[in-house]
């Protein structure tokens, strides 16, 4: 006799998000749970009146009980189920791989993989398994990778916290080949090296990749702020895209080292100025010189890591967004991000719209943006939404 797969049973009526192919079953939903599923097991996910809804991987210690594999009964979540899932994702990127060869190739939810990143620096894949079903088929999910893109080089940074609301401990190393030195890549003609080891998340910020390229259009001759420049990727497209000079700023020394190697690697020629400073002290110093810019790019740090941070955080991204608009001479562009995914789209331009009333500046909106097109997001999961950003005129 086979044993009965094991079952999440919903409470009544909290089958409605299920319903609707949100992918993920909070704890608070489960009324119980049968037949004792190891974490990352499959589990079937069934309605209070016993109705199928779901194929998930369990996560026993996290608020996210379940994460969605298939809402189709007659699949099986197996190795050849993962192993299509991840060629489908490496297949849909293909045509995204012009221009440059820093790609996201599977991306959590959107693309039917709750908790697995892949990324592709070159020849170097990074891969992040930030879930229980991720870190389950863990092994799968890498020989996939390997055969849909023939890289044999993988280096697993599973080092982001969710990891531990999922009850997994943090692990980083080679999973294939050698922990590599910095990865060279090149977008749109500048060249980037990308810390795949030390890092922020996989090495380098891909997702902003189209708004560098909308940076790169603007910037003829203008003298650019770029505030939280990590690696130097916005001051290096402002700079191939004609800036005639550049200020950067960051906190970190060893993000400073690698963005002036990268601003040598090209051999770029405008005076640039490289700043280890707190930006938010910066902008009142640049302000009490009396500079001006004509490009000016505001990409913080997740400012609200969570719900409970949203009111500190909206003041912080007032506060610099107020003084970046002072700064902007008139006709002067700025570029303004955040990724917080707590901070809705809605709220941030709220935010942006109230500093400039403070800042006593007239701007007109000119576009809303986003991560790039191989960062996609399950429409119906939102929470998926982390990216966003609006680029301004100064009048
Ligand atoms: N804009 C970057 C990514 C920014 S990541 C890119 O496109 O690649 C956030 C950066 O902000 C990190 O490099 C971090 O060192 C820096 N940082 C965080 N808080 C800061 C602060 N208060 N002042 C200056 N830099 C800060």
């Amino acid at each position: 006799m086979t044993r009965p797969e094991p079952a999440l049973h919903l409470k009544p009526a909290k089958d409605k998000s299920l319903q609707r192919r949100h992918p993920w079953v909070y704890a608070g939903a489960v009324e119980r749970v049968s037949g004792k599923p190891a974490p990352g097991d499959t589990v079937r996910v069934l309605a209070a009146d016993g109705r199928f809804l779901a194929h998930a991987a369990f996560s026993p210690s996290s608020v996210i009980r379940a994460r969605v594999w298939t809402f189709d009964e007659a699949e099986t979540v197996d190795a050849a189920f993962i192993a299509a899932r991840v060629q489908a994702a490496v297949a849909r990127r293909e045509p995204l791989r012009d221009g440059s060869d820093a790609l996201r190739l599977v991306f959590g939810e959107a693309d039917a993989l709750p908790g697995c990143i892949v990324d592709r620096y070159g020849a170097q894949l990074v891969v992040q398994c930030l879930s229980t079903g991720a870190e389950r088929w863990r092994e799968t999910i890498v020989d996939a990778l390997v055969a849909a893109t023939g890289c044999t080089a993988v280096y697993e940074r599973s080092d982001a916290s969710a990891r531990e609301r999922e009850g997994l401990a943090l692990r980083t190393g080679p999973i294939r080949g050698e922990a590599p030195a910095p990865v060279p890549v090149v977008e749109h003609g500048v060249r980037y090296r990308v810390d795949v080891v030390g890092g922020h998340k996989t090495g380098f910020y891909i997702d902003q990749r189209d708004s560098r390229a909308l940076v790169r259009e603007h910037a003829a001759g203008r003298r650019v702020l770029n505030c939280f420049c990590y690696t130097g990727g916005f001051t290096l497209a402002a700079r191939q895209g004609g800036a005639i000079e550049a200020t950067s700023i960051d906190a970190s020394a060893e993000a400073l080292a690698m963005a002036q190697a990268n601003e040598r690697d090209n051999g770029f020629e405008a005076p640039s100025t490289w700043l280890q400073a707190n930006v938010f002290d910066a902008l009142k110093t640049l302000l009490a010189e009396g500079r001006r810019y004509d490009l000016i790019v505001l990409d913080p740090p997740k400012f609200a890591p969570s719900a409970q941070h949203v009111d500190a955080a909206s003041r912080a991204y007032k506060e610099i967004n107020l003084k970046a608009l002072r700064l902007l001479a008139p006709g002067g562009l700025l570029f303004t991000f955040s990724c917080s995914g707590a901070i809705g789209a809605d709220l941030f331009r709220r935010i942006v719209a109230d500093a400039a009333v403070d800042a006593g500046v007239d701007a007109q909106l000119l576009r809303h943006l986003a991560a790039g097109i191989d960062h996609p997001m399950a429409i119906t999961h939102p929470e998926g939404e982390y990216l966003k950003g609006l680029m301004l005129r100064r009048m």
